[in-house]
């Protein structure tokens, strides 16, 4: 059979490696140790590779499959799930993760007992809700309850230390309030189990910003880092922090155009409802020169998350295997066959980097 050429994604090898020592460094500086995130670009082998050979030693993944991979890949690779787990799933997960996110007791409990018959040790960071309302202990009195039941009770779970989750379900910025709070939760658990916790995880990429301006508060010693080395969008764009010595084009989609026509930018005949049910609202601003591309929603999910490089291209619209841009304002006089390329923003890369019809090349 012959290759299919396009759509594709490409990765581009030199800036992430670039990016993970960026962030490698700037975590170091601060005395901060970095998980790596991989669930983003859906654990494609190649990039893993990328993770690895540049001295990561510590990934992580929402996805057991994913840290199964990294596990064959290089065994001594720290892995950490990062999604609460599942009864169903235990022991797939303690024979992939060294070390897994909790919040629930009675599973930590599970996964002793599951570890005691397999004879094997499992770490586990407790997870405690600052008011971003994922996942996470919200009592403070039961958190460290359960902290202690862990590390007097459990023999074959190691507490290896205590974090939080912020900006995902509830928007909340990690601040110098809401991680003092969680510093010294982390204090009072030491002085009840009379011992240090070997790691105080702050959160994601966006708690970056507080290393930027200097004020992460000491005890926060780890952070879980995906998006600020794969896409490096976030913390420039919604922040305003200047994150310019890192690449944003690491992930590139590339479609081809398989019909240029000049049409109404306004639908003929009575409106409906589109192709997923919805009722979109047309702007007439006449006659416009319209390119379809042969990718559609099933690869990339929504098309407002497509950054066109050519900045005169703009994006209409979308259906399953459909992208339709206006080209009207552009310089180049574009072809049947011409590629168009996208940056992207997290949720297209999440998509892309799983859609089987897209094309992977590294580059
Ligand atoms: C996805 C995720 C991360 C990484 O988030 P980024 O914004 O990609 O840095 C860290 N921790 C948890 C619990 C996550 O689910």
């Amino acid at each position: 059979m012959k290759t299919i050429f396009y759509p594709k994604l490409t990765i581009n090898m030199n800036h992430l490696k670039k990016n993970i020592s960026e962030i490698s460094n700037l975590c170091a500086k601060n005395n901060i140790a970095i998980t790596t995130v991989i669930k983003g670009f859906n654990g494609i082998t190649q990039v893993d590779k990328a993770f690895i050979d540049n001295n990561i030693k510590s990934i992580g993944s929402s996805r057991i499959e994913q840290l199964e991979k990294i596990k064959e890949l290089n065994p001594s690779i720290e892995t950490l799930l990062i999604r609460i787990p599942s009864i169903s799933n235990l022991e797939r997960i303690i024979k992939s993760a060294d070390v897994s996110l909790n919040s629930e007791y009675d599973v930590v409990k599970k996964i002793d007992t599951l570890c005691k018959k397999l004879n094997i040790k499992h770490s586990v960071i407790l997870m405690f809700d600052l008011g971003d309302l994922r996942e996470g202990f919200f009592n403070e009195n039961e958190f460290i309850m359960a902290a202690k039941n862990i590390e007097n009770n459990l023999s074959n779970i190691y507490l290896k230390g205590i974090g939080t989750n912020l900006g995902c379900y509830g928007s909340i910025k990690p601040s110098i309030k809401n991680l003092t709070r969680l510093s010294s939760i982390a204090e009072n658990i030491e002085t009840i189990i009379g011992r240090k916790l070997e790691i105080i995880s702050g959160g994601a990429s966006t708690s970056l910003s507080m290393l930027k301006n200097n004020t992460m508060p000491k005890k926060i010693n780890h952070l879980r880092i995906g998006e600020a080395i794969l896409i490096n969008r976030d913390l420039e764009e919604y922040w305003g922090y200047d994150f310019s010595n890192l690449y944003n084009d690491i992930f590139t989609l590339k479609a081809e155009i398989i019909e240029i026509k000049n049409k109404p930018s306004y639908p003929v005949g009575e409106i409906f409802i589109d192709a997923f049910g919805n009722r979109p609202t047309y702007t007439d601003i006449g006659i416009r020169k319209r390119a379809i591309l042969n990718i559609g929603k099933q690869d990339f999910g929504d098309h407002t998350k497509l950054i066109p490089t050519n900045k005169n291209i703009k994006i209409i619209g979308s259906s399953s295997d459909h992208l339709i841009v206006d080209i009207t304002d552009c310089k180049i006089d574009y072809n049947l066959g011409d590629i168009i390329s996208f940056n992207l923003y997290y949720e297209a890369m999440l998509f892309l980097s799983r859609s089987e019809y897209v094309v992977k090349e590294l580059i």
